[in-house]
């Protein structure tokens, strides 16, 4: 069974350690593939840094800062602290001394002529993280944040300065990405002969939304024949944590377990899902989502640990097999 799964960085971390634990108790492994959102990418102090991608490669070897929510565990900052000195880098933006030997190796084998696809195997073949991880392209397709000119010269920001430097205080007024891109080798493949698609609970706008934002993706999305079932970032009309409200307001969605799904829309209607699994607090959006022919199951929704992650991966499988 091949299993694949659309995920951001912490959203999708917690989700698929669940998936992984599930899939696990199986007496047949499936395989699991992640297509993960680099619209966060950037170039920094001269290095390729790919937040969404560490953050679930950190998770996933168990080597992530779980008290911090991101990063690395045992992290230090002497040499971030020397860049700042010399005004290099983004002072707002933290890179740690363990997670810039991740962004030197990547940037190194980028240097080489190699694609991102092999650099993201090569670092992550350092571990058994029991899922593969596929960058949604090997392009640089960065995700931008349209704002008033009056608030910011030029109108626009990377979404790294809009997100970690301004928390995302400044009003955006929409998402768009920089540049061209073609979807990295494997992944529509991923998605055409998965059992199985998933959506992880990741920012419907600035993750999920930067990977459908990838050429090849939404069509591979639309005719594949296995199901797809997402689960719900947003409990109980907010978010878990992070900022993702700024994110659907700016598109125009509320922030609303429902409200997501149907801004993906029903696969029978031409959007995306075919299920959808939203937390137990929103038991009472079940009937507009089946009328408007999406499956939906309430259940605990928020990830605390992989015991109740695997519960939501089972439960998607299920409704996908329903
Ligand atoms: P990012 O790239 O690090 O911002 O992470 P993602 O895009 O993968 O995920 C961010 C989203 O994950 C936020 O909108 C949160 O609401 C959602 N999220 C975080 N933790 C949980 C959780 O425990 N349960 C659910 N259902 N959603 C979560
Ligand atoms: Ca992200």
């Amino acid at each position: 069974m091949q299993i694949t799964v659309l995920a951001g960085g912490v959203g999708g971390a917690r989700f698929l350690l669940g998936l992984r634990a599930h899939a696990r108790s199986l007496p047949e492994h499936p395989h699991l593939t992640a297509i993960v959102n680099t619209g966060d990418d950037a170039w920094l102090a001269g290095l390729r840094i790919t937040p969404d991608l560490d953050s679930i490669m950190y998770a996933l070897a168990g080597v992530n800062d779980t008290g911090r929510g991101w990063g690395r565990v045992g992290e230090t900052e002497r040499v971030s602290a020397e860049l700042n000195a010399w005004g290099v880098g983004w002072p707002w933006f933290t890179l740690g001394d363990l997670d810039l030997g991740a962004h030197i190796a990547r940037t190194s084998w980028l240097r080489e002529g190699l694609p991102l696809t092999e650099a993201v195997r090569r670092l992550t073949a350092r571990w058994e993280l029991g899922v593969e991880l596929l960058p949604a392209t090997d392009d640089e397709f960065e995700t931008h944040v349209l704002v008033d000119s009056d608030v910011i010269e030029g109108g626009e920001l990377h979404f790294q300065e809009w997100w970690v430097r301004f928390r995302a205080t400044v009003e955006a007024r929409g998402f768009v990405q920089q540049g061209t891109a073609t979807a990295a080798p494997g992944v529509a493949d991923a998605i055409a002969t998965a059992d199985l698609v998933l959506l992880a609970p990741s920012n419907p706008v600035v993750s999920i939304g930067s990977i459908l934002a990838v050429p090849g993706v939404h069509e591979a999305l639309a005719t594949t024949s296995a199901p797809i079932v997402g689960v719900s970032p947003i409990i109980n009309g907010a978010v878990v944590r992070g900022m993702a409200d700024a994110c659907l307001r700016a598109i125009g969605v509320e922030t609303d377990a429902a409200a997501v799904a149907l801004h993906y829309g029903a696969r029978a209607a031409g959007g995306l899902l075919d299920g959808w699994l939203v937390d137990e607090s929103d038991t009472a959006a079940l009937p507009a989502l089946e009328s408007a022919g999406i499956r939906a199951r309430a259940l605990p929704l928020f990830l605390r640990d992989e015991t109740l992650g695997a519960a939501v991966a089972a439960a998607a499988i299920e409704l996908a097999q329903s």
